[in-house]
């Protein structure tokens, strides 16, 4: 049986995005009948997951990070924004940055009086990440990280892994009585005007002739819904306490275009800042502090 990442469901049916191929490893991306969310069937083989994975992942997604540029200005002002709602909800909290890739949260973090530490499961990505950061970078199984935290930070981590609900658990796990998790990363399922037009598109284009395979490489497993994403949460026995809905620019450039596909990119962004996109949750990327049930 099929079993969806984000809320556990077992119904599903094949969706509009088809199917990809990576190398010899061929999937499918399903689509949960219960929380909408996309998921890659079969999920990826842990020998898949290592190459994926392997440090030259960090040289080619963080490069900015690493030589201490900036970030993708939207995601920076993200990270920014994590890190004021951490420092918000408790100064000087000691926080576990889980994923914390070459580590410009915890320098961020730091400079902001938080008291960061990061956790990496591949070694020497995490020597790489302490190196350039000077914070303490955890390497190893998750569960047999010893400590409790204040908070656990969780960026962009949840749409990567097969089993996102285990990592989650182990996170929680890791926390003090009272401290809380701040998850944030991609809704790429979730309703937008710019979302439903390629849906559109694929899906006429898909009833005319077959779908090319997608042939970038699986890293996102999980294509989340605000609805799989808060079952998730719930899952691992967490309730959203401030949380933030909103769009991207990208694919659209940073400054004016006239070409169709950023025109309609602004035009989906202006719907879903206004009052009815943010009633109905639109947009494609979500930040979620949360607390444990009953605390
Ligand atoms: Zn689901």
């Amino acid at each position: 049986m099929t079993i969806c990442p984000a809320c556990g469901g077992s119904r599903s049916r094949t969706s509009y995005l088809g199917g990809g191929r990576y190398r010899d490893f061929a999937y499918t991306y399903l689509r949960c009948l219960t929380c909408g969310s996309l998921f890659a069937d079969p999920m990826p083989h842990e020998a898949l997951l290592a190459a994926l994975y392997s440090p030259d992942y960090l040289g080619e997604h963080y490069a900015g990070s690493l030589e201490g540029g900036a970030d993708h200005p939207e995601m920076a002002a993200e990270t920014a924004c994590a890190v004021r709602w951490l420092a918000e909800w408790k100064s000087g909290a000691r926080v576990l940055d889980v994923g914390c890739g070459a580590g410009r949260f915890l320098t961020l973090a730091a400079s902001a009086g938080l008291v960061p530490e990061g956790y990496e499961p591949v070694a020497e990505t995490a020597h790489i990440a302490e190196r350039t950061t000077g914070v303490c970078v955890h390497t190893g199984a998750l569960e047999k990280l010893a400590g409790h935290y204040d908070a656990i930070h969780l960026a962009d981590v949840l749409e990567h892994v097969p089993q996102p609900i285990a990592v989650l658990r182990d996170a929680v796990a890791r926390l003090a009585p009272g401290g809380i998790v701040l998850a944030r990363g991609p809704l790429e399922n979730q309703a937008h005007l710019f979302h439903r037009l390629i849906v559109l598109s694929r899906t006429a284009r898909g009833s005319v002739r077959a779908l090319p395979p997608i042939e970038t490489p699986p890293y996102h497993v999980a294509l989340f819904t605000a609805w799989g994403w808060h079952a998730l949460l719930g899952r691992a026995e967490l309730r959203p306490r401030r949380e933030e809905i909103s769009e991207l620019r990208w694919p659209a450039p940073i400054g004016f275009s006239a070409r169709p596909r950023a025109l309609a990119k602004t035009l989906s962004r202006l719907v879903s800042a206004s009052p009815v996109g943010r009633r109905w949750r639109f947009g494609n990327r979500v930040m979620t502090l949360a607390a444990r049930f009953g605390e």
